[in-house]
């Protein structure tokens, strides 16, 4: 037998988005978890994310008298996923229908404050089963205080997670043009100055879902360690029996009697395996993924023998890239009128509004990387750009981020793109916002299409006329939030050989997988639920709590 330093029942390696509900299931059954999480920060890019989960049939639309059921969701994953290999199949996606909302009830039974986001369509609404009303929510806002001294400073928490709810943070990016933006930016700075006052640290988004998961993972007992970094797994006669990890500077074997658990996200900061498994050009440059994103578990597993599949997905985010070295994720942005994106024939080739994952699959399908955006005179004006809320930064101007230009032909020619074709593409999108459709690629004609519109635009509040000088271009890059393919695993989360034989004693889920959506993202919070929920399966079926 293996020459163990420790033993516990369950191991999970990362702190993602489904290692805290698993480590919880799993002390719920008197067992011991023990999380190893690599980096000093716990919560993964689930800390650092929107904070949104997408589960259809949840117990919050059913509350709230929405019409949604099993069926329906079927109909609407079957025809925006579909079948694109084991990581998709009938199974798994009927688990993760059936056990979603199970999940949800029991992290509402623990005390998780869940928040509906009404309206935030599902990314594919005119496909049967889609719903503009959207099956998207999160949690509410949470003092990172409540970790105590030592767990609140463990947590990642980025500048992106200010204290805004989802209703307020919606108008945002209208701020310049809208008063209900207004009065939900004041509301936003006075509950920072009240948090001053009383001493809290209130976070939204992603760190709201991590820490209150932290806090529920503690208050359980769970055994969760920072700097503890997995090197390999321990494979005992073709069983995964435990995992090396590190103390002290040296390494440390843990037996995992139940089973191992591989929630530690994808490969987005490693340049060899994008350049390996990923569409190119790519760079790690563009990537908004935590720092932790590196991919060795996936590497790992397949040298144990598990199949890999989808590694030339991500979950791509159109992205610019100013002059002071952010990343500016753009996905509010090209929905808005007065802009449009096209490549170097000046043509444009999707609907820019569109989920922001099929976005990146169509630039690069178009050889547009990068893509440019172009606009008119008054996009600045009326919505900034890359929720920088203020006016556009001289420096944009001067390093050439914004390229600036009289007429639409000398813009082409300062960006390299022919001149003719946008001249006559930007002449064809004109009639098309003045009729209020799109009869190219349908841009404004659905729900989601509208989320970021501006209503006060009309006909169509996506559509908006080119035509005022001077025009600007900015380039757009093909940036991700994370890659979305990896180990292929079953319903209930076991990682699969080549030839479909499990591998005992190894389950996976979140980004470390082959994703349940495929090569689609069906709405808002399409990566982090599958995440949970697949890291509950799992823990639950080493449990021999599944199939119920
Ligand atoms: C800005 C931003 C906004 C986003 N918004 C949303 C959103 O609203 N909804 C949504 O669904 N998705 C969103 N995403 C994407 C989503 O956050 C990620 O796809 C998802 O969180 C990945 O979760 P995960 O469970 O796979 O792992 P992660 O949360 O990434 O965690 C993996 C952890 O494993 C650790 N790890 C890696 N290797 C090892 C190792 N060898 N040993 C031990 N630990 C290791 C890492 O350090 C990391 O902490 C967003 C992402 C970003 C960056």
């Amino acid at each position: 037998m293996s020459n163990w330093n420790e033993s516990a029942d369950f191991v999970i390696v990362g702190s993602g988005g489904g290692s805290m509900v698993a480590a919880t299931a799993i002390k719920d059954a008197g067992k011991t978890p023990i999380i190893l999480e690599k980096t000093d920060k716990v919560g993964g890019s689930t800390a650092m994310s929107g904070g949104v989960f997408w589960i259809p049939n949840n117990p919050l639309l059913a509350r709230e008298g929405i019409a949604d059921d099993a069926e329906k969701a079927r109909t609407y994953l079957d025809a925006a996923v579909g079948d694109v290999g084991p990581s998709t199949s009938r199974e798994r996606k009927d688990m993760f229908l059936r056990q979603g909302p199970k999940m949800i009830e029991w992290l509402e039974g623990k005390g998780i404050p869940f928040v509906r986001y009404g309206g935030w369509s599902d990314y594919h609404d005119d496909l049967p089963g889609g719903m503009g009303e959207g099956r998207s929510f999160g949690v509410e806002l949470f003092d990172i205080n409540k970790l105590g001294p030592v767990w609140s400073k463990r947590l990642r928490v980025t500048e992106f997670a200010v204290p805004a709810k989802r209703a307020e943070a919606k108008h945002l990016p209208l701020i310049k043009t809208s008063m209900k933006a207004k009065i939900a930016a004041a509301k936003i700075g006075l509950r920072v100055v009240r948090n001053k006052l009383l001493g809290k640290k209130q976070v939204g988004t992603g760190a709201a879902i991590q820490g209150r998961m932290l806090k529920m993972a503690l208050d359980h007992g769970v055994d969760l360690r920072i700097n503890s970094g997995v090197t390999d797994l321990v494979e005992e006669n073709g069983r995964i029996t435990g995992v090396v990890t590190q103390k002290d500077g040296k390494p440390w074997r843990i037996e995992a009697r139940e089973g191992v658990l591989i929630n530690a996200g994808g490969f987005a900061h490693n340049a060899e395996m994008r350049k390996k498994y990923g569409p190119q050009p790519a760079s790690t440059a563009w990537t908004n993924a935590n720092p932790g994103d590196t991919g060795e578990m996936i590497e790992i597993a397949k040298a144990h023998g598990a199949a890999l599949d989808l590694t030339d997905q991500a979950v791509w985010i159109p992205t610019s890239l100013p002059p002071d070295g952010a990343r500016l994720m753009n996905v509010p942005d090209l929905p808005k009128p007065h802009v449009i994106v096209v490549n170097k024939d000046g043509k444009r080739f999707c609907d820019e509004a569109q989920s922001y994952m099929k976005n990146g699959q169509d630039y690069y399908k178009h050889n547009a990387v990068p893509a440019f955006a172009i606009m008119d005179a008054r996009y600045f004006k009326k919505y900034g750009w890359g929720f920088r809320l203020g006016p556009v930064p001289k420096s944009w101007y001067e390093s050439g981020f914004v390229k600036e230009a009289p007429t639409l032909r000398a813009l082409a020619e300062k960006i390299g793109v022919d001149p003719a074709g946008l001249e006559a593409t930007v002449e064809r999108f004109n009639g098309f916002a003045r009729a209020g459709k799109d009869t190219d690629f349908n841009r404004g004609a659905k729900a989601y299409d509208l989320v970021f519109g501006d209503p006060a635009n009309k006909p169509n509040p996506g559509l908006g006329t080119i035509e005022e000088a001077p025009f600007r271009a900015i380039e757009i890059w093909p940036g991700d939030v994370g890659t979305f393919g990896g180990i292929v695993t079953d319903e209930f989360g076991r990682a699969l050989r080549e030839d479909g034989s499990v591998i005992p004693g190894l389950y996976a889920t979140g980004n470390s997988t082959a994703s349940v959506m495929g090569k689609t993202y069906p709405g808002a919070g399409a990566s982090i639920a599958p995440s949970f929920v697949f890291g509950w399966v799992a823990a639950r079926h080493a449990l021999g709590q599944m199939p119920n």
